[in-house]
């Protein structure tokens, strides 16, 4: 274990506050003992391919619980030991009765013996009921784990369309409530099942061990009526659940759109409108809430019903029989005590079929979301792509994000190693999907792209990737300290490295300025920095990575001079000895690239550098002349008279 690296409460303060001096000496027998408490904690082994070797077994309960066979079969033989063990009671009590009580069969040993068993069999049960309580709620965490890693996994191998669109909504939800679901199910529901399920037999078997003609009266009186009941129940509680699973989405849904466009409803004086309209969507939640309740109150009093005039027949037929001494009155009182606990478990079989349902409704949709397949797939025959020059081929390429509407078509294009290549052209014209073609989150309709002569389908993505640097429009940054997020791309990178890149890109005065220095920590995706300071930090996180082909997206969003002179600054430095795609949203950065390729309505209309487009007087002449006179407008409205 180690103080540095990382752990962000330890780390030096570098510019704010006092610097780390030490364990104080009082305490460092305290932290020796706890240091030699501590678990070791072996490096991880998780991997991660692109491509699984083989494909994984198909998502199910019993595969996710058979990876854990020692917990299951421990539970298995717990709920087993509880189901015999909590059935013995009533056995036990006909045996002291009929062979300790009743007159000629009197004995003190035996009504002892039957209370030190009775006793015996409560403590087993007690230790088997937490024991297995225990067990089950490992297999589920174990269980739950394994699940959530899996769909994590996955979702980092699916390809970018997939989360255009997926609403990021349903994808939490599979990762929250659907899970949940399940766990609830493998903790409570699968032991619950199996043992009512099994106290069910037990006291079936014992039933028909002690009287046969008696046991079979009973199951024929009770077992019809109850078989309809619980059927009603099944089938209205599972649409009535439905509603409630509904109600409640609607009133997230309608909870989150009032409060998002919280702004629009106060300017549109639409409070009162929205409290009206939020009353009747809860309203029709509590309906739904009312008929489940309504439902099992029915239920639970039709089986309690069912209950007392089983007992009451027993008592009829029963007592009939001890009359005639084909019964014994210790089995008439053991056949009404088991007669209660033959009702319980199917009342509580039928409540937890819902738990039931909803587990098996999340299966499906997991299973759904791990069938996925990657639209742009690593080819089994991938090879690494070696050290390339950063030579880039569009041939022939059309491509669409819906394959039969083409977005761009007949792009032929050739970007030598090393040059800077700007995109411009109008919104929308496609400039971001040829950059989207080249890094290959999707993949042509038709054509090829080919990066030193090789098609892009060829190479493995990590090989690709690892020489292709990408700075979007509005750097994401993530949860961690400034210097993490520079070093994403390169985790092991050396303080030195990091600090090149800052220098590098001219980062150095924001880092001075921020308290703790690279071990700032940054908050909700940067926002305490400004966005010229991300665009910067992304620069530094590019320059770090040492890529061979760069593409970056220019920001549109007006920065300020000084920002916008340093980014350029910046851009130079990062751009030299590279290849590079700009798509450049101000000629001003358009400008200064070797090449200007113009594209429009999803084709290349014009390729060549400033001056010879300029001299061409195609498209891009006419718009460096709106921007140029802007420009001039502009500095003359600014010039003071
Ligand atoms: P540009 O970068 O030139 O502004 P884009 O390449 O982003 O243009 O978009 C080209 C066209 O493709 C546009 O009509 C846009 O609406 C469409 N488009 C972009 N991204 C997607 C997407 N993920 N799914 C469907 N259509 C898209």
């Amino acid at each position: 274990m180690s103080w540095g690296g990382g752990g962000m409460g330890f780390a030096p303060a570098r510019g704010g506050g006092l610097p780390f001096g030490g364990i104080p000496s009082e305490l460092q027998d305290g932290v020796d003992r706890l240091l030699a408490t501590e678990p070791e904690h072996p490096e991880t082994t998780v991997r991660f391919e692109q491509r699984p070797e083989r494909p994984p077994a198909r998502l199910s309960l019993w595969h996710l619980l058979v990876a854990y066979p020692r917990l299951m079969v421990v539970s298995l033989v717990l709920i087993v030991v509880l189901s015999l063990s909590a059935q013995a009671g009533p056995y036990l009590t006909e045996l002291a009765i009929d062979h300790g009580m009743i007159a000629g069969h009197r004995s003190l040993l035996v009504v002892g013996l039957a209370a030190a068993t009775y006793l015996a069999s409560v403590v087993i049960s007690a230790l088997a009921q937490r024991s297995q309580v225990r067990t089950t709620g490992r297999l589920a965490a174990g269980v739950m784990k394994d699940l959530r890693i899996r769909v994590f996994g996955h979702l980092q191998r699916l390809s970018l369309d997939f989360f255009t669109d997926e609403k990021a909504g349903v994808l939490m939800s599979r990762m929250t409530s659907d899970i949940q679901n399940l766990q609830q199910l493998l903790q409570d529901g699968l032991s619950q099942f199996t043992q009512q399920g099994l106290t069910m037999i037990v006291i079936t078997a014992i039933l028909f061990l002690m009287n046969v003609k008696l046991a079979l009266i009973t199951v024929l009186l009770i077992v019809p009526v109850l078989t309809v009941a619980s059927h009603w129940f099944r089938v209205s509680s599972e649409r009535a659940y439905q509603r409630v699973r509904d109600g409640i989405a609607n009133v997230l849904a309608d909870l989150s759109e009032s409060l998002q466009g919280v702004r629009v409803v106060t300017s549109h004086n639409r409070q009162r409108h929205n409290v009206i309209h939020h009353r009747n969507v809860v309203g029709s939640y509590r309906d739904a809430n009312n008929q489940t309740a309504h439902i099992s109150s029915l239920y639970g009093s039709i089986t309690q019903l069912l209950g007392y005039l089983g007992q009451g027949a027993l008592l009829a037929i029963g007592g009939d029989m001890v009359l005639h001494h084909s019964l014994s009155i210790g089995a008439l009182i053991a056949f009404f005590l088991y007669l209660n606990r033959f009702l319980q478990p199917i009342q509580l079989l039928v409540q937890q079929y819902n738990t039931y349902q909803q587990g098996q409704a999340s299966i499906i949709k997991l299973r759904g979301l791990l069938e996925t397949r990657p639209s742009v797939e690593e080819a089994a025959a991938a090879q690494a792509l070696g050290e390339i020059e950063g030579r880039i081929d569009f041939e022939d390429v059309v491509f669409g994000y819906d394959p039969e509407l083409p977005v761009v078509s007949e792009v032929n294009l050739t970007i030598r190693p090393g040059e800077t290549v700007a995109f411009v052209g109008p919104t929308g014209a496609g400039k971001s999907t040829l950059a989207k073609l080249i890094t290959r989150f999707y993949d042509p309709v038709r054509g090829r792209v080919l990066i030193d002569g090789r098609d892009l389908k060829d190479v493995t993505f990590a090989s690709l990737r690892r020489q292709l640097g990408v700075v979007p429009q509005e750097p994401f940054l993530f949860a961690g300290t400034v210097r993490e997020n520079i070093a994403f791309a390169r985790p092991d990178a050396s303080d030195a490295e990091v600090e090149e890149a800052v220098r590098a890109v001219g980062l150095q005065d924001v880092i001075a300025r921020l308290p703790a220095g690279l071990d700032t920590v940054v908050h909700e995706r940067g926002q305490s920095l400004s966005s010229g300071e991300r665009q910067l930090l992304a620069l530094a996180r590019a320059f770090l990575a040492h890529p061979r082909v760069l593409v970056l997206d220019e920001a549109t969003s007006n920065l300020d001079l000084a920002s916008e002179t340093k980014i350029e600054g910046a851009l130079d430095l990062l751009l030299q000895g590279r290849t590079a795609v700009l798509i450049a949203h101000r000629l001003s950065t358009a400008m200064k690239a070797d090449r200007i390729v113009v594209v429009a309505e999803g084709r290349i209309v014009e390729v060549g550098s400033h001056d010879e487009l300029v001299a061409a007087g195609g498209r891009y002449a006419a718009m460096y002349e709106t921007w140029a006179s802007q420009a001039e407008a502009e500095s003359a409205g600014t010039r003071p008279d």
